[in-house]
């Protein structure tokens, strides 16, 4: 038997009381809804963990209409993933076709059949819950592609706790775009995860080597741990793939160092590592990056403990 608190969760947005009701009282029984009143608010809740499982969104409200409340939800990483059904009295082909283009996975006429519409919530709600789980069990990230901070933290955890025991070198690069946030307010967020996805590869694709790992660590955050492997490989691999990511020459109008995308990276390894020394290798390449940041970006900062 579920408890309450494991419901799936539905944000209902409309302007009208009596649609709202509607729609809360054929959904109680199986989710946890939540309502806005219109789009400014809409896109208030999903500013709050945690966020709803599925949006149903009318497309005709005052202010802010509904395809506008949906392009944003696409454009937010934090929201994109969240599935977004129209329900609507607006319905002519153009209005549908509309309603895909900027995202929505399914578009509900009115007046609807309570069956119908309470199916179809069903196969999204499924479906939603299905991705999430694949995500997490791959270890994949969800927009590059390439290996989660979860499957990082894992490999980590085992790699770092095997040198200690054989004191084997150990090496590790975190690595950061330059001016992300820049490239997002100049060219939008779904340019901005384009790039994201190029930067992934080309760094993912220069550190490749089968005992590495390169992992998305954070929002435009990368890292790559190398096990057993010594201070002058490690910077060579950090020197492919800075070069990789100029070479992609993804233009960067708003960046103060560079017509392109640069990254910067911080390289930190460690010989022979002993346990009792309570050395922590992220932190070191952490501090690393932090000085290729100060020093003016788009280069590496190499620490190497010995
Ligand atoms: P710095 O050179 O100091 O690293 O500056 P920065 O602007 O890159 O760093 P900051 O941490 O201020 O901004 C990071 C930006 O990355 C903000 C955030 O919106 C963006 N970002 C994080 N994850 C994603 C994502 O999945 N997609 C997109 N498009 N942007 C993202
Ligand atoms: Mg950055
Ligand atoms: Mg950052």
């Amino acid at each position: 038997m579920q408890t309450k608190e494991e419901y799936s969760k539905i944000l209902i947005v409309d302007d009208e009381k009596i649609n709202i009701d509607v729609l809360v009282n054929l959904l109680k029984p199986y989710y946890r809804t939540i309502i806005a009143k219109n789009g400014v608010r809409a896109l208030e809740r999903l500013k709050n963990d945690p966020l709803p499982d599925l949006v149903l969104l009318d497309i005709m409200m005052p202010g802010m209409d509904g395809y506008e409340v949906c392009s944003r939800i696409k454009d937010n990483p934090a929201t994109r993933d969240i599935p977004v059904i129209f329900i609507t009295g607006k319905n002519e082909e153009n209005d549908e076709a509309r309603g895909f283009l900027v995202g929505a996975v399914d578009y509900i006429t009115k007046p609807f059949s309570p069956l119908i519409a309470l199916s179809r919530v069903k196969t999204h709600i499924e479906l939603k819950r299905r991705g999430d789980m694949l995500e997490r069990l791959a270890g994949l990230d969800g927009l590059t592609g390439i290996p989660n901070r979860r499957q990082f933290d894992q490999f980590l955890d085992a790699e770092w706790k095997r040198s200690l025991r054989y004191e084997s070198n150990f090496s590790i690069i975190v690595m950061d775009i330059d001016f992300f946030k820049l490239y997002n307010d100049h060219y939008g967020h779904t340019q901005g995860d384009e790039c994201l996805k190029k930067v992934a590869h080309s760094i993912f694709n220069s550190a490749l080597r089968t005992e590495n790992l390169t992992a998305r660590y954070g929002g435009e955050e990368f890292a790559c741990i190398m096990p057993e492997t010594e201070n002058e490989d490690a910077l060579k691999i950090a020197s492919q793939i800075i070069e990789s990511v100029r070479s992609l020459k993804i233009d960067h109008a708003q960046s103060k160092i560079s017509n392109h995308v640069t990254i910067s990276l911080g390289l930190a390894t460690v010989d022979h590592p002993l346990k009792d020394n309570n050395i922590d290798p992220v932190a070191l390449a952490d501090k690393a990056l932090y000085q290729a940041k100060q020093k003016g970006r788009n280069q590496i900062v190499n620490f190497n403990e010995v």
